[in-house]
């Protein structure tokens, strides 16, 4: 066999073996009794090791030297690429680097929940402390970048940089901020009320798959099921895994959870088959990813378009609704508030969480603020961009679980997706036509929108990293514009306000 083949035989195994790992891991967090979990975390533990030594082989190293700037096409170049880069980073990292972070960020999972519940920040410091220096010591060890921060950040968006990012988010938040001030401040504002009525957990199922099948995800080759924190995990072909949580008493929570994940699912489920387990079977990053559920959840679940059609559905499963006017349900799932919690801000809102938090984590990891003034410089930010003050650390930087599990560097890539949603939705309005598209969503019909993202950007897989994707895509450079043009366009309309 030749090192190519070689190298793609041993890559694909191993995806096999992670698979197994992830089917396991949908398991525990749905269906596996509390008693099995020591078992379980005995089985994760093998699986891991049993990965790790497989992509830190040597033979790969030989492949690659082999290989790189000797392939023979551009699908080859970027499944060499990209195997390179995954293999290189899991070489660096020591074997006891690795150990120690599992072990601390394990433990410091378990404070992190004490602490939040007692909105105690102290408690937590120890941990935040040590995970810091450890994630420091980990981007020294990956090394190779202008900034420590982007060593982590490589790890879920490969090709972007903290400059790149720290000079979008600038442009973005300059505009951002005024114009959901703007927002909270407008006299129409929405009865949100409505959205808390008697919406029972079956009827919530019914209506959400159907919607779910209507935009493309095919339940022959999926399921749908309940968890605490809703997750969609793409265990090979023909099995992907939605799950979401209901409120008996409120309606977005589980709706929009299954717009969101199925959104994930979709790109999961058209994802190019035949290569499954390389680089060009696999998702392009985590902003790309996060762009496709933005999209289906927002820019096509919360237009109101789409309620055209779908209200008087939502109607018919759910008497409670039957006195409620179409303008005013638009608008509740459309409200804008000072949130304090980021997983319950709207989408104008959002972004302005996503800064925060990247701009304190990397300062944390670059070294230039130290863990134990995070709440003061959180909330003294949090106060500049949103124009209110955390009441504690519990709705303040205790909120989230990203950095009890070592997690620096996956934020931005939340904000990065709902920057993309606004591209790819602009360029798809150019491809297919503004009041066609309109027209498609009034009927429910979802197939040109789904088509023309699954040959764009679900069948390329990893062939070009997410910033030569968007160019490919839209003609553009990743930016800003697209994204307030469409907050601007649809919320000076529904909250009635000029745009500036
Ligand atoms: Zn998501």
């Amino acid at each position: 066999m030749d090192a190519y083949q070689s190298l793609i035989t041993h890559w694909r195994e191993t995806s096999l073996l992670s698979s197994c790992a992830a089917l396991l891991g949908w398991d525990e967090r749905t269906y596996m009794p509390r008693a099995g979990s020591a078992h379980r975390a005995k089985q994760m533990a093998l699986l891991a090791r049993m990965t790790h030594e497989r992509l830190t082989d040597p033979r790969i190293g030989d492949w690659l030297s082999q290989l790189e700037g000797a392939t023979d096409s551009a699908e080859q170049a970027a499944n060499v690429r990209e195997i390179g880069r995954t293999h290189r980073r899991a070489v660096r990292v020591p074997a006891r680097l690795v150990e120690e972070l599992a072990r601390v960020t394990t433990q410091a999972q378990e404070v992190w929940v004490e602490a939040r519940a007692a909105a105690d920040f102290r408690r937590f410091l120890p941990w935040l402390d040590r995970i810091v220096a450890l994630k420091r010591e980990e981007a020294e060890a990956l090394g190779n970048t202008a900034h420590p921060y982007d060593a982590l950040l490589e790890e879920y968006e490969p090709g972007s940089s903290s400059d790149a990012i720290e000079r979008l988010f600038r442009a973005l938040a300059r505009e951002l901020a005024p114009f959901a001030a703007k927002l909270f401040d407008a006299p129409r504002q929405p009865n949100e009320s409505i959205l808390r009525r008697e919406f029972p957990v079956a009827d919530q199922e019914r209506f959400g798959r159907a919607v779910a099948e209507a935009m493309g995800f095919d339940f022959q080759a999926g399921r749908l099921d309940v968890t605490t924190h809703p997750f969609c995990s793409g265990i090979g072909p023909g099995d992907c895994r939605l799950t979401t949580r209901y409120d008996p008493n409120h309606f977005s929570s589980g709706f929009f959870g299954i717009l969101h994940e199925c959104g994930h699912g979709i790109y999961e489920q058209n994802l190019p088959r035949e290569h499954f387990g390389t680089p060009l079977g696999t998702a392009c990053s985590l902003g790309i990813h996060e762009s496709q559920s933005r999209l289906w959840e927002n820019f096509v679940g919360r237009s109101p378009e789409f309620w055209q059609h779908y209200f008087p559905k939502a109607q018919d499963a759910f008497p409670s609704l039957r006195d409620v006017r179409l303008e005013d349900f638009v608008l509740a799932v459309n409200r804008v508030g000072r949130t304090f919690i980021r997983v319950e801000a709207d989408e104008v809102t959002y972004n302005l969480h996503i800064v925060l938090r990247f701009e304190l984590e990397k300062n944390l990891i670059q070294g230039d603020l130290s863990p134990g003034d995070v709440p003061d410089a959180w909330n003294q930010r949090f106060h500049e961009l949103l124009g209110v003050r955390p009441p504690n650390d519990r709705e303040g930087c205790l909120q989230d679980i990203h950095w009890s599990f070592g997690g620096i560097g996956y934020f931005p890539t939340y904000a990065l997706g709902n920057l993309y949603a606004a591209q790819f939705m602009e360029a798809a309005r150019r491809d297919l036509g503004e009041a066609e598209l309109a027209e498609d969503f009034r009927q429910g019909r979802f197939n040109r929108l789904r088509e023309w993202l699954v040959s764009r950007i679900h069948r390329q897989g990893q062939l070009y990293r997410a910033e030569e994707l968007c160019r490919q895509v839209t003609g553009a450079d990743l930016n800003h514009q697209p994204f307030m043009r469409y907050l601007r366009g649809k919320y000076s309309r529904l909250y009635g306000v000029l745009p500036d």
